[in-house]
């Protein structure tokens, strides 16, 4: 392809070794980076690359390309939208899309949600619900030391500073960053399983750190359920109703971060729905739009929404450039609709039946410490960490697409993905860890 303009070069004509000299990927060393695979196109479950290689994704791109790629109905929703309007400030306007997608939220959020700040990633949907937190609890209780944060250890909650703050003290950010981080109380992983027994144990250091510290506290902040980019551990719903419990008691806000865990990941559409507890303030992203483009919501109470406006500052005290984006919208819209034209719970449920059943054929094979599943999320947790670029060259070329972390080796596939696609990305997966 020609260039448009005779005063500029090419940009096609680049070589690929630009993208190694220039551009950053996601924690990549710029002397000696991982390898990146350059992809042509993407269709449904499947990856094209440069080359003609195609790959079964077993990623949907980091949770959010829920409904695979290419989806003809989020891109008819895109092109009605586009010709109405792309983007418009929210700060004194406020659209259609806007309007339907909060209705539909609150459709689908727990019952006691009423009230959705839009923002424009999952770590500033972390951001904005540990401000609301501060505000609400400052004005409550007029006290201005209650500020601070607990969580449990092997949590991630995104890369922007307070939700840093708030990622595993060890697996996650704060070596790189010591004490520039504002200091955090952690509490220590629930290890009764998911499916497993409750172990009454399992909560006493939180309620422990909770009376010990709840003057300073304005938020609890968990992954519900499943945490996710700090371990990929499924936890027992009963920890959930305890730390409901004594939240209450402590007049401390729950935050659950549902950004992984929402539009049906887990079996059902949210994970606080497995507990049946409802949080104080919630945090959704990645699935929200479908892996189409960066947009996260945080809901909250009646109580809390007004709490904040009945204190100091009046109002909530953020407002970023693309709130509300009238595409985002449009495409979550359209998101949600085809997750409510479907049997979600069912189809989850065969999801989950096929990687189980493939999945536990990997038990015998000396490199696998666990294998768990739930909703459409895999795990096979290894004894030692896994080499990622060796780990993802093997899959190129078995033609599946897993990137592993530590020592989990996992898949959350696009939910549209065949049986056959689901099989082989599974296969695949024991494949290369018994090569390795
Ligand atoms: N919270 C959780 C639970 C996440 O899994 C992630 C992303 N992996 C985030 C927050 C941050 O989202 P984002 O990458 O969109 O900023």
């Amino acid at each position: 392809m020609g260039s448009t303009n005779d005063n500029m070069p090419d940009f096609n004509l680049l070589t690929d070794n630009w993208d190694r000299e220039h551009l950053w990927h996601p924690y990549t060393s710029t002397i000696n980076p991982l390898p990146t695979y350059k992809v042509r196109s993407a269709e449904g479950a499947h990856i094209t690359l440069e080359d003609g290689t195609v790959l079964i994704d077993g990623m949907s791109s980091w949770w959010c390309t829920i409904h695979g790629y290419n989806n003809p109905a989020i891109n008819d929703a895109i092109e009605e939208q586009i010709k109405k309007v792309a983007h418009v400030m929210f700060g004194g306007f406020t659209h259609d899309p806007a309007v339907k997608l909060g209705k539909m939220l609150l459709e689908i959020a727990p019952p006691s949600m009423n009230n959705i700040f839009y923002a424009d990633s999952g770590s500033v949907a972390v951001e904005v619900a540990m401000k609301m937190a501060v505000q609400a609890a400052i004005s409550a209780s007029g006290d201005h030391r209650k500020t601070n944060f607990a969580t449990i250890r092997s949590g991630y909650h995104g890369d922007t500073w307070n939700a840093m703050s708030v990622c595993d003290p060890v697996t996650g950010m704060h070596g790189a960053f010591g004490s520039a981080l504002p200091k955090r109380y952690f509490a220590a992983q629930p290890r009764s399983r998911f499916d497993g027994k409750w172990d009454p144990a399992d909560f006493e250091p939180m309620r422990q750190l909770l009376e010990d510290k709840h003057k300073e506290l304005a938020g609890v902040i968990i992954e519900p359920i499943v945490q996710g980019a700090g371990g990929m551990w499924f936890y027992h719903p009963e920890y959930l109703r305890e730390l409901r419990k004594a939240c209450d008691k402590h007049g401390i806000y729950l935050i659950f971060d549902e950004i992984a865990t929402g539009f049906w990941r887990t079996g059902k559409c949210f994970a606080w729905e497995h507990a049946g507890v409802e949080p104080d303030i919630m945090c959704i992203g990645k699935g929200l739009t479908a892996g189409y483009m960066t947009m996260s919501a945080v809901l909250t109470t009646k109580s809390v929404a007004d709490t904040i406006s009945c204190g100091e500052a009046g109002v909530m005290m953020h407002g970023p450039t693309f709130m509300g984006n009238p595409l985002a919208c449009a495409i979550a819209c359209r998101s949600i609709e085809l997750l409510a034209n479907q049997n979600m719970e069912s189809r989850v449920a065969h999801l989950n039946d096929i990687m189980s059943d493939e999945l536990r054929k990997a038990e015998n094979l000396e490199i696998v410490a666990d294998i768990r599943t739930i909703g459409s999320i895999g795990v096979i947790e290894t004894a030692e960490p896994v080499d990622v670029g060796k780990f993802q060259r093997k899959c190129v070329e078995l033609g599946i697409w897993v990137r592993p972390f530590g020592r989990n080796v996992y898949i959350m596939p696009p939910y549209i993905i065949s049986d056959d696609d689901l099989r082989t990305l599974c296969k695949g997966m024991i494949t290369i860890l018994r090569e390795l």
